[in-house]
């Protein structure tokens, strides 16, 4: 009976105990599952607010699970960074997007280079193969490193020493773009800006969910009006993501930002699908 009460202590939280082994399933899956090639990339339009125009893409990476079917990357991304797996999974989506933007670019070379953006985690800035294999695979594939912007959170910058920005600095000599991607989530620090080799913010969507409800507050307003002019004066673009709505697309084209994403343009989609809504033009 005292076994039996220990079993039932264990299994007390029955919801606890299935995401624990959903975890531990999903967690010695993960590298069988990059083998099998179960990974696939969805690619969300990234909108210019002064036109309308489609100028690229964040490439956002799901695990089509046998079982489970289509799972978010915010359910395994950490599972791949806690055992090391995201450096292989984070190159293949590297690689696979770059390829992805090069046959944009041949698709549809009237109508301006479509641009891809890549998220990085934390754990492939510190990867020594970082440079290399960025380099490696933008020539093998003759995309432009202009053509390629790599989204750094701003948390994993957050006193980041020098041996840590050197990739990064390397890479955006080279004329790859670095994104600080949700901006203003964290603890920002504004000066801190001018040392990172960033040429683009990504204000984050908490922002944007702000100005859902009118009227906006006017304090929220000077928030994202003071963001956008530093970031203007330190030569930096602004991107805003979580745009759900025309009227919070005109309201931060008013503020001054200058590219937009969210389910107001497009929801992510198969590459064929920024292939159609890059030559439809306006969004
Ligand atoms: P993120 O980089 O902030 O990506 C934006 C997320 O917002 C995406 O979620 C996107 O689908 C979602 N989103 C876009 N527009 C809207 C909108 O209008 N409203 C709302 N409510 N949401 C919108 P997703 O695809 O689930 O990705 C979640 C996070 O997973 C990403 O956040 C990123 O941090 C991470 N992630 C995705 N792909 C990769 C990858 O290849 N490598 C790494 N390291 N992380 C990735
Ligand atoms: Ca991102
Ligand atoms: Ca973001
Ligand atoms: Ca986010």
């Amino acid at each position: 009976a005292k076994h039996a009460g220990g079993n039932r202590c264990e299994l007390a939280d029955p919801e606890a105990d299935a995401r624990a082994i959903t975890r531990h399933g999903l967690t010695t899956a993960l590298p069988v599952a990059l083998e099998r090639g179960e990974f696939f990339i969805e690619y969300q339009p990234l909108v210019h607010l002064g036109d309308g125009s489609v100028r690229g893409a964040e490439a956002l990476v799901r695990w089509l699970h046998p079982q489970h079917g289509v799972i978010g990357p915010d359910r395994f991304i950490p599972l791949a960074e806690h055992t090391g797996l995201i450096v292989p999974l984070g190159r293949w989506v590297l690689e696979e997007s770059v390829r992805q933007a090069r046959t944009w670019q041949a698709r549809h070379a009237d109508a301006g280079p479509l641009r891809v953006n890549v998220n990085l985690s934390p754990c492939q800035l510190t990867h020594p193969g970082l440079v290399s294999d960025t380099v490696e695979i933008l020539e093998r594939t003759g995309l432009a490193p202009g053509a390629l912007c790599l989204e750094v959170t701003e948390s994993a910058l957050i006193g980041a020493d020098d041996d840590l920005l050197k990739p990064l600095r390397h890479l955006a000599e080279m004329g790859v773009d670095i994104a600080l991607d949700d901006f203003g989530t964290g603890y920002s620090n504004l000066a801190n800006l001018r040392r990172l080799p960033v040429s683009v913010l990504k204000l984050d969507r908490a922002f944007t969910q702000g100005m859902q409800h009118y009227p906006v507050d006017p304090v929220d307003l000077k928030i994202v009006e003071g963001i956008v002019s530093l970031a203007h004066s330190l030569d930096l673009a602004v991107t805003v993501e979580g745009v759900e709505t025309g009227a919070q697309a005109d309201q931060l084209r008013e503020l001054g930002c200058d590219t937009a994403q969210g389910w107001y343009y497009a929801r992510p989609g198969p590459p064929d699908r920024l292939h159609e809504l890059a030559l439809a033009d306006v969004l």
